[in-house]
């Protein structure tokens, strides 16, 4: 068995024959011509054949992976009336007098190493587009056939990259994966791969020979490996986890697009966490109503100093909008305790998850914190975007943001910033806030139930500690009382109260939760159906 680790662009476990796609480059050759007008009619001819083609790829990809996923191949058509680049390609006919695939190529590999070097790393992608447009030019004028698949069976496509067009001309029912050397998960490519819901890798370290062309291998989608020639056992582990695949996969079939509503009526949010705007699309994908935990935290981990008020306002709008109109909870920073970032320069604690995390950052270092609300204010003019506050234990916390954000607020007018009018909640993570959740119910918009934190703090038991998972038990009497008190509370105040911990998303207890009556669900993205499943089959009586 050969092993190969790539990057997941898309989960799932695919099983086949490996088929190596050779893109049948072209070798571009420089002739001298004679006459420069017939040779830029020649490139006329062949854009205006090229744009013809990339229609024909947009109603197909229109049909196969929606209007938002096609648009790529109407942006190529953009590209190919971009008047810099037909200036380029026709400047080279006229000033060398070269035939016209060479002059395509040399402005095609101009424009990809322009694109390339920019900063920006939307632009950046660009350099494939610009390099696919300029070789369908090149196969028109040298009157080449399309690519594609040539196979009577389903295969595993490894390649050394896929540009768009090469992705969406595959026929769907002859590709079981595809892994490539290169490409980037912010790719047109990865998006369309995410959109066809195939199990996909990129940045796999193979080579694209005899070595591996035509052998049985397996594409673990989810971890980011390549079995080629996979032993009995790790054949076996991945056929199962391929079933089980398969079983999501019906259930998205039917559950898609229906509402999360009880047999008797009642309407559940369904939301779902993420760590950043790249899990976005799996929101999307698994049709959750909203996101109900976005621990914005990540932001400030990847990073090696603080992100500044415009980075953080970029994602958060990014955020808002894609989600056009449905809800966006945004957590502030929960740095301490598991999430330590260096810069923060906190000071070593005995015992840093009862020590200075979250809030208590936010409240005593406000320079921080202010950043923070500025950007999610100014990005909440953009979409239904809230602010939740995490680990809170008392009234006077809730009163003290509420005075920062009332300056934070001031601030924005003063300097005539745009921003919105965010509902704001608070987690209820700690046995503090549960025990005085009616007075805090008061004070917020919602709650959101914090149960990885609420079982160690109830239980008095690290959730970090794996010597003690026997005592760290989320079903505990005392973890499921708290909830049911925090939802009774919440309601007498008229707010709604949900989870967004991991015990949000176990179907054991989902009935009861309906019953105690939560109001919301906020799970991994992966989890929404099948939790919507028990959902619209259960009642909350
Ligand atoms: C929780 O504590 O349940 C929670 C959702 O927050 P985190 O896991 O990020 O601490
Ligand atoms: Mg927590």
């Amino acid at each position: 068995m050969q092993t190969y680790r790539g990057k997941s662009v898309f989960g799932g476990v695919a099983v086949g024959k490996i088929c190596v796609y050779q893109k049948g480059e072209q070798t571009v050759k420089r002739t001298k011509i004679e006459n420069a007008e017939q040779e830029k009619a020649r490139f006329n001819a062949a854009v205006q054949e090229s744009i013809r083609q990339l229609g024909e790829l947009y109603e197909k990809a229109v049909k196969e992976v929606g209007e938002a996923n096609a648009a790529i191949f109407e942006i190529h058509q953009i590209m190919l009336e971009d008047e810099d680049y037909l200036d380029a390609v026709q400047n080279i006919i006229d000033t060398q007098k070269v035939n016209a695939e060479y002059a395509v190529a040399v402005t095609g590999d101009n424009f990809a190493q322009m694109f390339a070097a920019m900063e920006d790393e939307y632009m950046r992608g660009r350099a494939a587009d610009v390099k696919d447009i300029s070789e369908r030019i090149v196969r028109v004028l040298s009157g080449g056939a399309g690519q594609g698949i040539h196979t009577d069976e389903p295969v595993i496509i490894l390649a050394d990259d896929l540009a768009p067009s090469e992705t969406v001309q595959l026929e769907k029912d002859k590709v079981l994966s595809f892994v490539t050397v290169h490409g980037s998960v912010n790719s047109h490519t990865a998006i369309l791969a995410r959109t066809m819901s195939i199990p996909a890798l990129i940045g796999t370290d193979v080579a694209l020979d005899e070595t591996v062309d035509g052998k049985f291998a397996v594409v673990d989608g989810t971890n980011g490996v390549l079995y080629v020639e996979p032993d009995e056992e790790t054949l076996e582990t991945m056929r199962r986890r391929q079933r089980e695949e398969q079983e999501k996969k019906e259930l998205l079939q039917t559950l898609k697009g229906r509402e999360t509503v009880t047999l008797d009526g009642k309407k559940i949010r369904l939301y779902a966490n993420i760590g950043n705007s790249k899990d976005l699309a799996s929101v999307i994908h698994n049709d959750a109503a909203g996101i109900g935990l976005f621990r914005s935290e990540f932001l400030y981990l990847e990073k090696e100093t603080f992100p500044t008020e415009e980075e953080q306002f970029q994602v958060y709008k990014q955020v808002a909008e894609t989600m056009a109109g449905k809800p966006v909870i945004i957590r502030t920073l929960d740095i301490g305790a598991d999430k330590q970032c260096d810069y923060f320069e906190l000071k070593k604690e005995e015992n840093p998850a009862m020590g200075c995390r979250a809030i208590r950052i936010c409240l005593t270092r406000p320079e921080i914190f202010k950043t923070q609300l500025r950007a999610l204010f100014r990005a909440s003019a953009y979409g239904n975007l809230q602010i939740m506050y995490p680990m809170i234990t008392s009234v006077w916390e809730v009163e003290a943001i509420a005075k920062i954000v009332e300056e934070v607020k001031t601030e924005l007018t003063a300097q005539n910033l745009q921003f919105g009018d965010p509902k704001q909640g608070i987690m209820i993570e700690t046995p503090a806030a549960v025990m005085v959740s009616r007075e805090l119910a008061k004070k917020v918009d919602f709650f959101s139930i914090g149960t990885n934190d609420l079982t160690q703090y109830t239980l008095a038991v690290d959730r970090q500690n794996p010597e003690l998972d026997a005592f760290y038990d989320p079903h505990h009497p005392a973890v499921l009382a708290m909830i049911r008190m925090v939802v009774e509370n919440a309601h007498a105040e008229g707010i709604w109260a949900g989870i967004c911990g991991e015990l949000g998303a176990d179907l054991s207890l989902t009935k009861e939760f309906l019953k105690m009556g939560v109001d919301e669900l906020s799970v991994s993205p992966g989890r929404v159906l099948p939790i919507r499943k028990v959902i619209v089959e259960s009642s909350c009586s």
